[in-house]
């Protein structure tokens, strides 16, 4: 999916034995019995789907699931087999393209079920079951009701199953704590009222939910697989850490004066005369441009903060510190934007911690332009 390209501009480092590593450790906290669907969506959380899957296949991974219908061709298309259920919508002119590649849709109420079953493709699917977060399925608040509508369409479509989703998994309150007992305990009544039907894929548990909620059965593993925390306040096992870094070069080092500003608005204004090195990396490449005066990079194992706004294709960082500390710092020298440096470690969850996200949108959101290396 991503461009080829061996250039040291800006590229991102994905460390494949980091991921299976992180998989086992997982479901070495699951029961014996438990089984995991990778979850790849959003090109494996920015990491690479088609390399991540082939890795995680060999390792005997064969339940994937996405977010659209070209994710799940595209995986097809590199000959990744096993099932891959479409977690959101995929519009009915391409129904056709679902049975041909042989992929499982997720069903999202009721009229969806309905035009599935009048689609002429004998579609695989599985019931999403609302129990709480108000997304989508079918309302899981009425137990009977819900299970007598999947009895039906049991009948109707080639359905291998249900699933619910958990909303707070990842939180540690009493208050939340009970609703996900709760949601927990709609989506059990309901695989009880449908035991019957004998469905293979019956599952309701994300990263957080195998981990803090017990995890007995199929695990949909997203978030922890890459080594990052549903939450900032998560304590994932040992052992499990992120598996991207994100990397940059020094394009120009200037020395400036005090009272002179960096960049775009004049939002940073020198206090003494200071070194200031530019990157090549920019908020075209998904480096968040509210991390402008707010951020730091990693150089020679030093914090590097970032100055001034963090503009398209490059930004600017302070490195009077390193230069001070007798470092030489040249065009070409490697810089950290995720990752380690030296003692000194900057995750995605950190970055997003400053702006008050999740470590998600950051590795999501890191552009098609970064290559992608594999170690
Ligand atoms: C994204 C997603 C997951 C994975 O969530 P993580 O928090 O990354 O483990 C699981 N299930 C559904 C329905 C999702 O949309």
């Amino acid at each position: 999916m991503y461009i080829e390209s061996n250039t040291k501009r800006s590229w991102v480092e994905v460390d494949i034995d980091q991921i299976i590593k992180n998989y086992n450790i997982y479901k070495s906290k699951l029961s014996d019995s438990a089984r995991i669907m990778a979850v790849v969506k959003a090109d494996a959380y920015g990491h690479g789907d088609v390399a991540i899957c082939r890795a995680l296949w060999q390792n005997g991974v064969k339940l994937f699931a996405v977010s659209n219908i070209d994710e799940a061709k595209c995986l097809r298309n590199s000959g990744i087999g096993g099932d891959i259920l479409i977690l959101g919508y995929t519009p009915p002119e391409d129904f056709e393209d679902l049975f041909n590649f042989n992929i499982t849709q997720t069903l999202l109420g009721e009229e969806y079920a309905e035009l599935v079953a009048n689609s002429g493709f004998n579609i695989k699917c599985q019931f999403a079951i609302d129990t709480g977060m108000n997304r989508i399925g079918l309302d899981g608040s009425d137990t009977e009701k819900c299970a007598e509508i999947i009895r039906k369409y049991s009948k109707k479509l080639h359905l291998d199953g249900f699933f619910t989703h958990l909303c707070v998994a990842d939180a540690d309150d009493a208050e939340n704590i009970e609703f996900t007992r709760l949601q927990i305990e709609k989506y059990d009544r309901i695989r009880e009222l449908t035991k019957d039907l004998h469905f293979p894929l019956v599952h309701c548990m994300n990263s957080a939910g195998g981990i803090f909620h017990g995890g007995e059965e199929l695990v949909r593993l997203g978030i922890v697989m890459y080594g990052l925390k549903p939450d900032f306040s998560n304590v994932l096992p040992d052992g499990i850490a992120p598996a991207l870094s994100w990397k940059s070069v020094i394009m120009m080092v200037k020395k400036i004066k005090a009272g002179e500003s960096v960049g775009y608005g004049r939002s940073f204004t020198a206090t003494k005369d200071m070194w200031i090195a530019t990157i090549p990396t920019g908020y075209a490449d998904g480096y968040r441009r509210d991390l402008s005066n707010k951020g730091y990079v990693l150089i020679k194992g030093y914090r590097a903060p970032i100055v001034g706004r963090v503009c398209m294709d490059q930004m600017m960082i302070d490195i009077s510190e390193l230069i001070a500390c007798g470092e030489v710092i040249e065009m070409g020298d490697e810089v950290t934007l995720i990752g380690k440096s030296g003692k000194e470690t900057l995750t995605a969850d950190d970055m997003a911690h400053m702006i008050g996200t999740i470590g998600y949108e950051i590795v999501c959101g890191i552009s098609k332009r970064v290559p992608r290396k594999y170690l």
